[in-house]
């Protein structure tokens, strides 16, 4: 593979070899080396104690049967994953995706995703990843449930506070956190707190969790134009996606001044010149679990509703990709540029290509990587994991202050590592750089296992 240092390159091969087909995770694992060869020429010792080469062969992974009736009396049955890929630093932390398109494939790439993403907010916090092609869209509240409690009955031999921490990603919100952890509770008996994040107020579950992903993507593209000396006040912000990191995303580029034009689902976009009111998407979206044409129809003035179309078409200098892996490809990225895009912050996990990195990189637009700019989840489930060790529960001004540090210092992280490391303003490189250090430095302390 062109670019990679010889041993990465043979780390590479040897990762194409073990994981045949498994395309997402090829993609996460050969852009993780592709940064690192200034690393093993500095540290020959990563590459003698085989750190990187164990850091690619998940811990343990597993995969079970998820049978459950749907509300027809008709036995439905799906493939559940949890892919427990590294534990230097912490339990295995990492959401869940409940979505039809989820295989191995996409579970790992996350879950490696996740180890560096964990490592870059300086918590106690491994990495994992879960989840099932199981498609709640469309299904009733009875059959989410039926379906949560027969995934929790399986997946419950291999959670735990000190073991392994779950949370959401796509298709698991606060419904589906509930269900698995009534299921859980119901199993063992046991009011582990500590076992999920992503709960509910009432039910053991920290303030700012909810908008932690979205904010925290926010506040890291906030770190990014200070540096520029500029801010969001008066910034034209794209966002794509309408779950609950876009939905979040634009809350807090509202409260800091710039204005968010469109945004999208898997039917189209929506345009809105006057800035997304997002009461009416919430209303849309969580309430009703509705489609964004539905946002245009009810908003009608200066609103329209693109059916199918690419929502990166719409110009802004500010790009905020907060829907799904490989969502923004060369082309789209080329039109960017054209129309003036200057910052790029990763809200999802891997939304922009190779191709659309490349492009970003040739023309000096800062790419924030999801990482470490879509980090504040992760964190604020792991200082929702601090309140349950503690049985104490925070207010939300103190814990958006502790999110705002946590995602300022990752900023600051990156950017040192980078310059340190030849690439000053390459926040991929220096993402990589960073939470890769840090993770094997633990690695080589706990000798071989
Ligand atoms: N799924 C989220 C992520 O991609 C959050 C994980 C968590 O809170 O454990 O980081």
């Amino acid at each position: 593979m062109p670019g990679l240092d010889e041993q990465l390159h043979h780390v590479y091969e040897e990762v194409l070899r073990r994981n045949p087909g498994e395309q997402e995770f090829h993609q996460a694992v050969h852009e993780v080396l592709h940064s690192l060869g200034p690393v093993v020429k500095k540290h020959p010792e990563y590459v003698d104690a085989a750190v990187i080469k164990r850091l690619c062969e998940p811990e343990r992974q597993i995969i079970f049967r998820v049978p459950w009736v749907d509300d027809a009396g008709q036995v439905q049955m799906n493939r559940g994953f949890r892919v427990q890929f590294n534990s230097a630093l912490g339990p295995f932390k990492g959401g869940l995706r409940f979505h039809p398109s989820v295989y191995l494939g996409i579970i790992k790439f996350l879950g490696f995703e996740q180890i560096f993403k964990n490592s870059l907010t300086g918590m106690p916090i491994g990495g994992g990843k879960g989840g099932s092609d199981f498609d709640p869209k469309g299904r009733s509240d009875a059959e989410v449930m039926r379906f949560c409690q027969s995934f929790m009955t399986e997946l419950s031999r291999h959670v735990g506070e000190y073991t392994d921490v779950p949370a959401g990603d796509i298709g698991v919100g606060g419904r589906e956190i509930g269900f698995l952890f009534g299921q859980y509770k119901r199993m063992t008996n046991r009011y582990e707190s500590g076992v999920l994040t992503g709960k509910g107020l009432t039910w053991g579950g920290s303030q700012v969790r909810r908008e932690a992903t979205g904010y925290g993507t926010v506040f890291f593209v906030d770190e990014i134009l200070k540096a520029k000396g500029e801010s969001f006040e008066g910034k034209r912000v794209v966002v794509s996606g309408s779950g609950n990191v876009a939905t979040y995303a634009i809350e807090k580029v509202h409260q800091l001044g710039g204005v968010v034009v469109a945004c999208s689902d898997s039917s189209g976009y929506v345009v809105d010149e006057d800035g997304i009111d997002l009461e009416l998407l919430k209303e849309i979206k969580e309430v009703r679990r509705g489609r964004v044409n539905e946002y245009a129809e009810a908003k009608g003035n200066r609103t329209h509703f693109v059916d199918g179309g690419s929502v990166w078409d719409v110009p802004c200098q500010v790009a905020l990709p907060s829907a799904t892996q490989n969502e923004l490809g060369g082309a789209a990225a080329i039109q960017l540029v054209k129309n003036g895009c200057q910052v790029v912050g990763e809200g999802a996990n891997m939304p922009v290509t190779p191709e659309g990195v490349k492009v970003f990189g040739d023309a000096g637009v800062r790419l924030a990587p999801g990482k470490a700019a879509n980090a504040g989840g992760v964190a604020t489930s792991a200082l929702e994991m601090q309140q349950n060790a503690s049985r104490d529960s925070w207010g939300f001004e103190f814990t958006e202050d502790k999110l705002a540090g946590i995602m300022r210092n990752i900023h600051d992280r990156c950017a040192e590592t980078a310059e340190e490391y030849g690439s000053p303003g390459n926040y991929v490189v220096g993402a990589n750089i960073a939470g890769f250090i840090r993770v094997a430095d633990a690695m080589l302390a706990l000798g071989v296992i």
